[in-house]
């Protein structure tokens, strides 16, 4: 939406908070005193974040438990801001959304944002990629994750040859389904044994998001040999040669989720200007979000509802 656009569609605060309150009771609501069912909603005229229970006649905030639970901010921001994240192809910063929206403070934008991401967090990729997935990883920015039990293996790491060139980046995994485009990633943590990119770490990620039976492409990366042969979920791993010539197009390749490692890189760096591990899969979320909701209007309406949930 352009500013015009929106102004049009939510004309004053009131329409804003409607709106937010009706993606979130849709289906009616239980009145948290008297457990009382509400097939619709009654709102109380004076302050419409609350809504009204016409049995013990107690009013609750209808905000609960959203992300805009305990804001002191306009919703009309809120729904800006969360246009703004779906419109910008390469995200927006908290400075850029800070100055866009004449914000007092530079945390209470960069606040935003981040519970906007977080309402990115309740989408739920389950089982959902099927026929074929491309699955690579890289390294993307920010310092090493510091974790005391792991300090030994971080040194560990700096004299063996690096995959990625960095032991100061943080591992992504990223899966694409072939004919939707769709991407699903995750940061690389370490795991009990505090390894990363562990054949069973990069299955787990493929369990999670890909049906039984569906083929994996890969790189030569030895962590995917756990695809060889008999796997629980029948996954079918097709490998990467590089002495076919890639003009000669086996269609064995890793092209798609490159290329979202690229918009991935360029926003780190050239918005966000690097970003810590702790929030980096929130970035990745985001990043991901855009991808797999193109369409603005029904991305629009979806992070809303994901906002509420
Ligand atoms: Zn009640």
């Amino acid at each position: 939406m352009t500013y015009f656009e929106f102004t049009k569609r939510f004309p004053d605060e009131n329409s804003a908070i409607d709106f937010i309150v009706d993606a979130k009771y849709k289906d009616g609501y239980v009145c948290p005193k008297c457990g009382c069912m509400h097939g619709r909603i009654y709102r109380q005229n004076y302050d419409r974040r609350k809504l009204y229970c016409n049995n013990c006649k107690s009013e609750f905030s209808a905000l609960k438990g959203t992300i805009f639970e305990n804001t002191h901010l306009d919703l009309r921001m809120w729904l800006y801001a969360i246009n703004l994240v779906n419109v910008s192809r390469k995200g927006i910063s908290a400075k850029q959304l800070q100055r866009e929206m004449g914000m007092g403070s530079y945390e209470s934008a960069w606040r935003m944002l981040h519970q906007i991401r977080k309402a990115m967090e309740n989408e739920e990729y389950k089982e959902t990629f099927e026929a074929i997935v491309e699955i690579d990883e890289t390294y993307v920015g920010g310092k090493p994750r510091k974790d005391n039990r792991h300090d030994d293996s971080d040194k560990d790491d700096e004299n063996k040859p690096k995959r990625g060139r960095g032991t100061s980046k943080t591992p992504v995994i990223g899966v694409k389904e072939r004919n939707t485009g769709k991407v699903h990633a995750v940061v690389a943590n370490y795991n009990d044994e505090g390894k990363r990119l562990s054949g069973k770490q990069l299955f787990a990620v493929l369990k999670k998001v890909c049906k039984p039976n569906t083929t994996v492409m890969t790189d030569q990366f030895s962590g995917y040999d756990i695809l060889d042969g008999k796997n629980k979920c029948d996954f079918v791993r097709l490998k990467i040669d590089h002495t076919v010539a890639y003009s000669l197009g086996d269609g064995i390749h890793t092209n798609g989720i490159e290329s979202f490692w690229a918009v991935l890189k360029r926003g780190v760096y050239g918005i966000f200007h690097n970003v810590s591990v702790k929030y980096m899969q929130r970035y990745v979320d985001e990043f991901c979000f855009r991808l797999n909701h193109r369409d603005e209007e029904e991305a629009f309406n979806y992070l809303v509802n994901l906002a509420v949930k």
